[in-house]
């Protein structure tokens, strides 16, 4: 087995999920590799006991390393809160005994702050149960200060080897309250890219029609009250309201499959041309909604004859069935001196005239 293999069944192992249902598997894997910097850390400071030749330093480390070895090894079969608290209770055992033994200068005390931080971001929603145990750490540590600063250690140590724990210690304390803020904020940054990712899905969705890919009422609306509000476009815009002629006997004859074939090569017709600035939405059933911003009646009679032709051009085939179309349109201009309800109902009116008169015509 290469180291490679070996270093992905340790990663395995460690990240494997809690038991119990509906826990964090992230809180339990940050003790985990918390637990086992502080082995790290331990069989260091095991190491310099030895360099100092004190055995009682070395068999107190020694200690440590078992009973957070079993905490380790309880991980796979406790629920997470146990665990946590049974690191949380050996944490607190091993601060009082640092202290008792080597007193203040160690800077052993600063451990209260990764249990603070480990119990904070646990999975666990109870907000007031962690602010009580913020009060409880906080409270600890003035005591705790009171208490061991000006005491005698059991073991008092040289000025040298109070330095080196210092040292150790803090660069243990300060590389476990990395690793839990790195993993929970890595965590924390992924999830929210993904909800902006959704959250962009869902508008999309929220915005287009299914069976053409335009966009559908909701945003036309959406799209109409932002450019009256906002005024754009100066000199206004022109509205089209366009349908399709006789499209009940395009589904009553051919089924209602070819009539969404209809709807959509039209569709893509629609976004074929209106291009630019130009809008275009699917109104109902049938029916589009094609703005032309900053354009003129004039200007947009002439694009939309361009598309009325090549909607009558178009051939949809299905089933070896080949069929045309056609389509009426309503065009009114908007510059902004009356509510865009009334301009709509004028391309409406405008649409119908054109029904009347024969449909397959642009009423303008
Ligand atoms: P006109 O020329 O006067 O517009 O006649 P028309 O037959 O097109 O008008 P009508 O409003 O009577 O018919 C519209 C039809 O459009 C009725 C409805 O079944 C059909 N329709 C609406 N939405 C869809 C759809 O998504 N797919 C299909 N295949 N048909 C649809
Ligand atoms: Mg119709
Ligand atoms: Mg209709």
């Amino acid at each position: 087995m290469n180291t490679e293999n070996v270093f992905k069944k340790i990663i395995a192992f460690i990240g494997k999920d809690t038991k119990a249902k509906n826990e964090s598997k992230k809180t339990i894997v940050v003790i985990r590799n918390i637990i086992i910097s502080i082995l790290v850390y331990f069989s260091i400071n095991a190491v310099i006991g030895n360099v100092v030749k004190d055995v009682r330093s070395t068999i107190f480390y020694i200690v440590f390393f078992a009973v957070f070895a079993g905490i380790f090894a309880c991980s796979y079969h406790f629920r997470t809160i146990t665990t946590l608290w049974m690191f949380n209770v050996g944490m607190l055992a091993f601060v009082f005994a640092i202290l008792n033994f080597f007193g203040w200068n160690v800077g052993v005390q600063h451990f209260l702050i990764v249990m603070l931080l480990l119990y904070f971001f646990s999975g666990y929603k109870r907000y007031k149960q962690k602010f009580a145990y913020a009060a409880a750490i906080c409270a600890l540590r003035i005591i705790l200060f009171y208490i061991y600063q000006e005491r005698t250690p059991i073991l008092p140590l040289t000025s040298s080897i109070i330095e080196t724990l210092q040292i150790v210690n803090t660069i243990t304390i300060f590389w476990c309250i990395s690793l839990i803020a790195y993993i929970f904020s890595r965590d924390g940054q992924e999830l929210e890219g993904k909800l902006v990712q959704y959250n962009e899905q869902l508008e999309k969705q929220a915005n287009t029609d299914k069976l053409t890919g335009l966009y559908n009422r909701r945003k036309a609306w959406e799209y109409l009250e932002c450019m009256a509000r906002d005024r754009s476009e100066d000199s206004g815009f022109s509205l089209c309201i366009c349908d399709i002629d006789f499209f009940k006997k395009v589904n009553d004859t051919y089924g209602h499959d070819m009539g969404d074939e209809v709807l959509k090569k039209a569709a893509g017709i629609f976004e074929e041309e209106m291009t630019g600035k130009n809008f275009v939405a699917r109104w109902g059933g049938e029916e589009f909604l094609l703005l032309f911003p900053g354009c003129n009646g004039d200007d947009a009679y002439v694009k939309l004859e361009h598309i009325r032709r090549k909607i009558k051009d178009m051939r949809v085939k299905k089933d070896d069935i080949e069929i045309g179309i056609t389509m009426t349109f309503g065009l009114a201009e908007h510059d902004y001196s009356e509510k865009v309800d009334d301009t709509i109902k004028e391309a409406d009116r405008k649409l119908y005239q054109g029904k009347e008169q024969g449909r397959d015509k642009i009423v303008y």
